[in-house]
C-alpha cells in the first residue's frame, strides 16, 4: 500500500502570543491553557471535519465561512457555525486580552468615541457589563462600530455579529462569557469574571481595530 501525505488541515490553531499565566491573577493560567488548547482546539479539528464534508468550501476564508454561514450545504451549516464560528471569535479574544495588564480607559479617538457614543467610560462600561451578564447561557458581548457611533450587543453560543451582517473589522471588542472562560477560578460568579476581565482588555489593539473600521 502506498500512502500519501495527508492534506494539511484548512485552519490551524493560532499560538496563543503569550504565557498561559501571564494574565494571572485576573484570569488563572489553568483556564487559559484548557480554554485555548482544548475549547479552541476542538473549533479548529471540528471546523476542519465539517470542510472534508464539504470540500468546496476549502478556498473560503474564515471571515467569508462565517460571513457567509446561511448559505453553506445544510448537511454541514450547523458544524461551520459553531465551530467556524468559535475560530473566529477567540482567535480575535486572545488579542483582546492584554499581558501587561494595564487595564484603564481607552484613550484618544476611541476614548472620544466612548464618551460621545456612551456619555462617558463608566456609562460604556456599565452597558457593556449588562450585555455580558444577561446574556442567558453561553454566548458573547461585543463592542462594535456601527453608522458612525460604537454599539454594545451580545450573541448566543459561537454566533458573532459577523454573521448578522457587520464587517469583520467593525468587531472591536468581543469578551467570552462561556462557562468554560471563568468557571474553575469563578464557578458560578460570572460578574467576578467580567469585572476581572477590565483589568487585562487591551485597549491598544481595540484602538487599531477603531482607527482601520472608522477609516
Ligand atoms: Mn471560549
Amino acid at each position: 500500500m502506498t500512502t500519501t501525505a495527508a492534506a494539511p488541515p484548512t485552519f490551524t490553531l493560532p499560538p496563543l502570543p503569550y504565557a498561559f499565566n501571564a494574565l494571572e491573577p485576573h484570569i488563572d493560567a489553568q483556564t487559559m491553557q484548557i480554554h485555548h488548547d482544548k475549547h479552541h482546539g476542538t473549533y479548529v479539528n471540528n471546523l476542519n471535519a465539517a470542510i472534508e464534508r464539504a470540500p468546496e468550501l476549502a478556498k473560503k476564508s474564515l471571515d467569508d465561512l462565517v460571513a457567509g454561514v446561511a448559505t453553506v450545504p445544510e448537511a454541514v451549516r450547523t458544524a461551520v457555525r459553531n465551530n467556524a464560528g468559535g475560530h473566529w471569535n477567540h482567535s480575535l479574544f486572545w488579542l483582546w486580552l492584554d499581558p501587561a495588564k494595564k487595564g484603564g480607559e481607552p484613550s484618544g479617538a476611541l476614548g472620544d468615541a466612548v464618551k460621545k457614543s456612551f456619555g462617558d467610560y463608566a456609562k460604556f462600561k456599565e452597558q457593556f457589563t449588562a450585555a455580558a451578564t444577561g446574556r442567558f447561557g453561553s454566548g458573547w458581548a461585543w463592542l462594535l462600530h456601527k453608522d458612525g457611533k460604537l454599539a454594545i450587543t451580545s450573541t448566543p453560543n459561537q454566533d458573532n455579529p459577523v454573521m448578522e451582517g457587520t464587517r469583520p473589522s467593525h468587531v472591536l471588542l468581543g469578551l467570552d462569557v462561556w462557562e468554560h472562560a471563568y468557571y474553575l477560578k469563578y464557578q458560578n460568579r460570572r460578574p467576578e469574571y467580567i469585572a476581572a476581565f477590565w483589568n487585562v482588555v487591551n485597549w491598544a489593539e481595540v484602538s487599531k481595530r477603531f482607527d482601520k473600521a472608522k477609516g
